[in-house]
């Protein structure tokens, strides 16, 4: 199965760049326009209704006509669900890779005959190591006025996987059952903060929209969450990557009913679980973890962090602020690895040096790691880097 990426890259548009993505989104409107009034079914059909038309219209080259046709038919048959005629509204252009050139960072377009359109993209360390990679395929270029965001794609690597890891997403870290773990507590405190100046916010300036728009639109805070969870969810996948693991993940369904009011918990607790954003680290760790070829897995939620890992039975008097507790069998457990060695014992994806000795033991095991994990996971970050031209 291929996997396919989007990457996108900053450029600057020129009034030829503006020329093509405003004649493009014309050419779909065009087809969009013939597509209904003579009643065409099929993609195929529409790219050969329109094939030479547009080309005469608008004096572009041959390829045109087709990535028209794929747009506009995606349109149509999107348009069903919508309230208005079908329209591309927006400025934009896409075409397939069998029709632009990508040499090292210069994009090249064609245009009119004999015309082709250069386009320097300027890129960071990430877009490098995709520019830079000759084991990826190119898919499809889509450019907007700002952004063109060119697709790669490859075939995982299939490698069989030698062990699970389990993850407990909590409110101030990520935990794995193998003792890894990753401080978020930065995401917690961004949230209490800009919560903070928000509500003061809102209450000065209740009636001035201008301003409030303005707010509203400020990313600063969003973008240093994504930092946070960007990074996690990195160093988690580069070492299942390394070490073959299989991510086992809970199924986030309704994690937030679980913190209602009445619980014990204070408003400005029940505020931050409530925009924690659970849901966007695990789709972060989900596809990366599917370039890398690493298999993810979903479990039950349910009794994860009350349920003893050594003897199976649950304690139905912890509370969400007890951080660890002694279990009758005289197991003292820490709240969150008790949860992930809960959550990893649920996966079902055979590995190949399955290890299930005693639990007691694995859990004295897995403690003495906790130390010795994060300089392992420092040092394969930077030979990665090392690893770019
Ligand atoms: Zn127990």
């Amino acid at each position: 199965m291929k996997i396919v990426k989007g990457v996108k890259f900053v450029y600057q548009p020129t009034p030829r760049t503006l020329e093509l993505i405003s004649k493009f989104r014309d050419m779909v409107n065009d087809a969009i326009r013939i597509c209904l009034t003579e009643n065409i079914k099929g993609r195929l059909k529409l790219r050969n209704r329109i094939y030479k038309e547009l080309q005469v219209r608008y004096g572009v080259l041959s390829c045109f006509p087709y990535c028209v046709a794929e747009v506009a038919w995606s349109i149509v048959k999107k348009h069903k669900r919508w309230h208005r005629k079908p329209y591309a509204k927006r400025l934009m252009f896409k075409m397939d890779a069998a029709n632009f050139s990508l040499n090292y960072s210069v994009l090249t377009l064609p245009f009119k005959k004999g015309e082709s359109i250069h386009i320097p993209l300027k890129y960071g360390e990430y877009q490098r190591s995709f520019l830079m990679d000759k084991t990826l395929k190119r898919g499809s270029v889509t450019m907007t006025e700002s952004s063109i965001v060119i697709a790669f794609s490859k075939e995982p690597p299939v490698a069989e996987p030698s062990k699970k890891v389990g993850y407990d997403l909590n409110e101030k870290s990520v935990v794995g059952s193998d003792g890894t773990r990753h401080d978020l507590s930065e995401v917690a405190r961004l949230h209490t903060l800009y919560g903070v100046r928000r509500s003061r916010f809102y209450e000065r300036h209740a009636y001035d929209r201008r301003l409030r728009k303005k707010f509203a639109a400020s990313r600063k805070e969003k973008e240093r969450v994504n930092q946070a969870l960007h990074r996690a969810s990195t160093l988690i996948v580069e070492k299942a990557r390394a070490n073959r693991e299989v991510i086992v993940l809970e199924r986030l369904k309704g994690i937030r009913h679980a913190h209602k009011r009445g619980n014990g918990e204070g408003k400005a607790k029940r505020r931050r679980i409530a925009l924690w954003p659970f849901r966007q680290l695990q789709s972060y760790i989900d596809y990366k973890a599917r370039w890398a070829g690493v298999p993810v897995e979903y479990v039950s939620p349910s009794y994860t962090s009350k349920k003893c890992n050594v003897c199976g039975c649950i304690n139905r008097k912890l509370r969400v602020t007890d951080r660890s507790w002694l279990c009758p069998c005289g197991a003292k457990l820490d709240r969150d690895l008790n949860a992930a060695i809960n959550i990893e014992r649920r996966g079902k994806t055979p590995c190949l040096g399955e290890v299930r000795p005693g639990a007691r033991g694995t859990y004295e095991a897995v403690k003495g790691n906790e130390t010795t994990m994060a300089p392992i996971l420092r040092a394969e970050a930077s030979k990665s880097d090392l690893r770019l031209p």
